[in-house]
């Protein structure tokens, strides 16, 4: 790969960098010397002070994502350690699961990488020109198998991304070995996982730290709404007596029935739009001990920052009337632009609303293979509150 490429950015991004950040935006680029899509750039401000070596993107909004403050001379070589180093830190913040994420982009100094792991099966998603490259991924998927020694190694593809990226389309699938499918353990509870036929599934590994948390308070009559493959449910089946999960996708749900074979529970799923079920719910008295809300990001922008918030709060609001005093409430967001404050408001407000008073248990983000760099707050990005009414 080219890594004499230029990059100069503006004295506002220079500062932004120094301060720990990794990304710069296309409008603070002053100039491009040579860096064509994916190269490896060298750094420096409009004075010429060298900032550090990045990838640089052609199409992204984000032109640069810093890889290193120093001079790179051997990016391969320095791929394979940041990915080594990465595997090693889950062999510290890691317990009781076959499946967790190995590599986490900018968590993991490796911007435009996720790699996430489903006992021998490793799932791997590339996410910007740079990582890419042919050789690139060929490093890549080498070092993953000497490092982890996997059965198999799928690919997952985001569509828009590489659209964005102006990549050429990829399908999804098998790039080494056999086989897609398998069964993982997490939490001592057992979940399929393919790769690729029929429905794709795959964890929501980054609740996996608030599954366990979650069971500790489980019980009696549980409802756990958009539940996808039962993650929530299935943690807390062993604590209460009843257990329905809701989510409008039926593809899930069937995932999700297999799931509870597999660990021989009994679990009601409901195929529904969940605003429509929980306003029918709370209508007809229904009542609860314990409620999950676990939705899809709300706020995909600061600009629907206003209605996310609305969203949160009409949810919130819905689960509080069906919760019986001493009941519990999970309530998640994985919005990154809602901030932990925002949401512990909205959850606030709709108990306000009600006249409920909320007693705040626990207050939990993503679980530690999703790492939060200090520096760069988008690599924070899941709430999960636990109260009690
Ligand atoms: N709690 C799950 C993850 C939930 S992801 C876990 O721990 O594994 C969000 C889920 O919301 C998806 O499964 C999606 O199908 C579902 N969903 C999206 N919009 C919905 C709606 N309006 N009603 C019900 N479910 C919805």
């Amino acid at each position: 790969m080219p890594s004499r490429d230029r990059v100069t950015v503006s004295s506002r991004a220079a500062k932004r960098l120094r301060d720990g950040h990794v990304w710069v935006y296309r409008s603070d680029i002053v100039s491009t010397d040579g860096a064509g899509p994916g190269s490896v750039v060298s750094v420096s401000d409009e004075r010429g002070r060298f900032l550090g070596t990045a990838l640089y993107s052609s199409a992204s909004q984000i032109a640069v994502r810093m890889f290193s403050t120093q001079r790179v001379n051997d990016f391969c070589a320095l791929l394979r350690e940041r990915i080594q180093q990465a595997i090693a830190y889950r062999e510290h913040v890691v317990h009781n699961t076959e499946a967790y994420r190995v590599i986490f982009s900018e968590g993991d100094f490796l911007p435009g990488l996720i790699v996430d792991r489903y006992n021998d099966v490793l799932s791997m998603q590339i996410l910007t020109q740079a990582m890419d490259d042919e050789s690139v991924r060929e490093t890549i998927i080498s070092e993953l198998t000497e490092s982890m020694g996997p059965v198999s190694i799928a690919e997952r593809v985001d569509s828009r991304v590489r659209e964005l990226e102006q990549l050429a389309p990829r399908s999804a699938g098998l790039i080494k070995g056999e086989p897609a499918s398998t069964v993982f353990t997490m939490n001592r509870i057992r979940f399929h996982y393919d790769a690729i036929a029929g429905q794709k599934t795959g964890a929501f590994l980054d609740q996996r730290e608030n599954y366990v948390a979650a069971a500790e308070y489980a019980h009696g009559e549980a409802l756990d709404v958009f539940c996808y493959q039962g993650g929530f449910a299935l943690h807390i089946a062993e604590h209460c007596s009843r257990v329905t999960g809701v989510d409008s996708s039926r593809p899930a749900l069937e995932v999700a029935d297999r799931n509870a074979a597999l660990n021989g529970r009994e679990i009601e799923w409901i195929e529904a739009n969940a605003f429509d079920l929980l306003r029918d719910y709370a209508d007809a008295g229904r009542q609860y001990d314990f409620i999950v809300l676990d939705p899809p990001a709300f706020a995909k922008s600061k600009a629907s920052l206003d209605t996310a918030l609305r969203g949160y709060k009409e949810l919130n609001l819905r689960a509080l009337k069906m919760l019986r005093p001493g009941g519990i409430l999970v309530t998640c967001s994985c919005s990154y632009h809602v901030s932990s404050p925002d949401f512990l408001q909205v959850v606030a407000e709709a108990a306000r609303d009600i006249h409920r008073n909320l007693r705040l248990l626990e207050n939990r983000t993503q679980s530690r293979d999703h790492p939060i760099l200090l520096g760069i707050p988008e690599t924070a990005y899941l709430k999960c509150v636990i109260a009690t009414a």
